[in-house]
């Protein structure tokens, strides 16, 4: 007779208890649990840090069979079966890190009912042995994690995520779960398309973080500030400092170490042991910064992370709300700092022209673009932006706890700075084989005798001087809103300024143009200190 271990129960709430220690359930948990349980299909969208999977777990031990995980977090799947193991349940996993007999050992165990639940990497389906298998044994239930991956609209499109489109037919009893803590409405359509959950019920929570400020910053000098702001307001914090090259994510945790704040660097170009070290001192230790690129970060479970920075642009408003919103998890106080500047935008469209993929697939990447750069240019509550772009309504037009809330930004008529600076890159664009960036064209609209404005007479121009009403970190600030709103654009080999289809009805002063005013300085946050 075999025996039933005492995890498993036909009750959700005992499950909870017993396996899992918890006395509620929260927010959506308990009627997502009710409907899978009853073998219905779900799309679940809730924030990380939310409790997503518990919302799988939980009907897996309640519903006979085996609750089969697909998830790309393949790096991480050790770790889920260690904590599920360490809990009592029955899990394994099947990815590429196996060898031959770990895999064989899990499908037997598998095959013999003895999983409460299989982990899986997506392209294993991609194995028919895989497909077979699975066909033998008793599932209770498909998750589907980062179920976003599955949409080409989205972020992060993983092509061996389409190979889950299939599950439906195979399987159509066995009911299926979707689980991301990033959708648009756009990529939420195309998730319930494409892994045919039209009929599927859509759980989605809020998205709104309120513990998190939001705060974005002109770069000036990234370094210094990112200094200024742990000083100031996160001195022996925990907390994750993005930059998008591996370089830099070594020299800022330089820098960093060199000013007395620990800090670690992690990147994929580090040794396997080296990252796995310095991500696991970063679980354990307080008060450690974690330097490193975006490779850092999923499915890491901290919840005292006091503040994500941000050195450089992210590609996405999914992936800024994702990185950003691993700070907080515990509901504490915390900030979200990015610093952006001309040069994150004119690297990022360099980066998606220069990038593999047919022209549909850069236009989508241009506009994931857009949509960040709205985000930093708004003068609109950040938080109320951000949760509009995931099809939410914040019920409010100001949070209070934002950067553009705290001190709020007013916008100017800047339609005559356009026209001067625009007329200014006309007059260059004979020149194109030089190399006339956003610098020089400043020094000529302020009037600047430069070696540079000597050697090309460029002081006889008729713009020259022009521009003096405003001073150079203003016109530095208009030329990047021009760009990031593709009313100027920064091509060739040598980073020149350029007209875009638009550039001429502005120059001709026919499109009116508010602009963003900077403010004078950052909003500091809430002081945890005390008066
Ligand atoms: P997500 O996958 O949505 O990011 P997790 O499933 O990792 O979130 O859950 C986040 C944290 O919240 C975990 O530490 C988890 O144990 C905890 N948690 C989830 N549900 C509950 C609950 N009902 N009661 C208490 N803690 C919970
Ligand atoms: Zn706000």
């Amino acid at each position: 007779e075999p025996v039933v271990p005492r995890v498993r129960s036909s009750d959700p709430q005992e499950v909870l208890r017993r396996v899992f220690g918890y006395d509620a359930f929260r927010g959506d948990q308990q009627e997502i649990v009710s409907h899978v349980v009853a073998g219905g299909d779900a799309l679940v969208l809730m924030p990380t840090g939310g409790g997503k999977s518990l919302c799988y777990q939980v009907p897996a031990l309640v519903r006979e069979g085996t609750g089969v995980v697909v998830s790309p977090l393949i790096a991480l799947m050790q770790d889920q079966v260690d904590a599920l193991q360490a809990l009592g349940v029955r899990a394994g996993f099947l990815n590429s890190t196996q060898d031959a007999d770990e895999r064989r050992l899990t499908e037997q165990e598998f095959l013999a009912g003895e999983l409460d639940l299989l982990y899986l990497a997506p392209e294993r389906l991609r194995v028919e042995s895989t497909v077979r298998l699975l066909e033998r044994g008793r599932i209770a239930l498909f998750a589907i994690d980062e179920a976003h991956c599955v949409a080409q609209w989205g972020h992060d499109f993983r092509p061996d995520y389409l190979l889950l489109s299939e599950l439906h037919g195979r399987w159509p009893d066995v009911p299926r779960i979707a689980l991301t803590a990033t959708a648009t409405e756009a990529t939420r359509t195309e998730i319930a398309q494409r892994l045919q959950l039209t009929d599927a019920r859509h759980f989605v929570a809020s998205f709104d973080r309120p513990n998190i400020q939001y705060r974005i910053a002109p770069k000036n000098e990234p370094r210094k500030q990112l200094l200024e702001l742990l000083r100031a307001e996160h001195a022996g914090d925990s907390g994750i400092v993005y930059c998008l090259s591996r370089k830099s994510v070594e020299q800022t945790a330089e820098f960093l170490s060199g000013q007395g704040i620990r800090a670690l660097p992690y990147h994929a170009g580090l040794e396997a042991a080296v990252r796995r070290n310095n991500q696991s001192r970063f679980l354990r230790e307080d008060g450690l910064v974690m330097v490193a690129t975006i490779a850092f970060g999923m499915g890491i479970d901290k919840p005292d992370v006091r503040f994500v920075a941000h050195l450089d642009l992210p590609k996405s408003v999914e992936g800024y709300y994702q990185e950003t919103g691993r700070a907080g998890r515990d509901g504490e106080p915390s900030t979200a700092w990015l610093a952006y500047g001309l040069a994150d935008v004119v690297q990022q469209r360099k980066m998606i022209d220069d990038s593999e993929g047919d022209a549909a697939h850069k236009r989508r990447l241009g506009m994931h673009l857009d949509a960040m750069l709205a985000l930093c240019e708004t003068t609109e509550c950040r938080r109320v932006q951000l949760l509009r772009y995931f099809g939410q309504d914040a019920g409010t037009s100001r949070c209070g706890n934002c950067d553009t809330c705290l001190t709020p930004v007013s916008s100017w008529d800047g339609t005559v700075a356009a026209q001067k600076a625009l007329s200014a890159v006309w007059r260059l664009k004979n020149e194109r084989r030089q190399s006339f960036g956003a610098v020089h064209l400043i020094d000529i609209l302020l009037g600047r005798r430069t070696a540079k404005v000597e050697q090309f007479s460029h002081d006889q121009l008729s713009v020259f001087g022009i521009g003096t009403e405003l001073s150079e970190p203003q016109w530095r600030s208009v030329i990047r809103q021009l760009v990031a709103r593709r009313l100027l654009a920064v091509g060739g080999l040598h980073s020149t300024l350029v007209f875009t289809d638009d550039s001429p009805a502005v120059m001709r002063g026919e499109k009116p143009l508010m602009l963003r005013s900077e403010p004078e300085r950052a909003a500091r946050s809430r002081s945890r200190s005390g008066p």
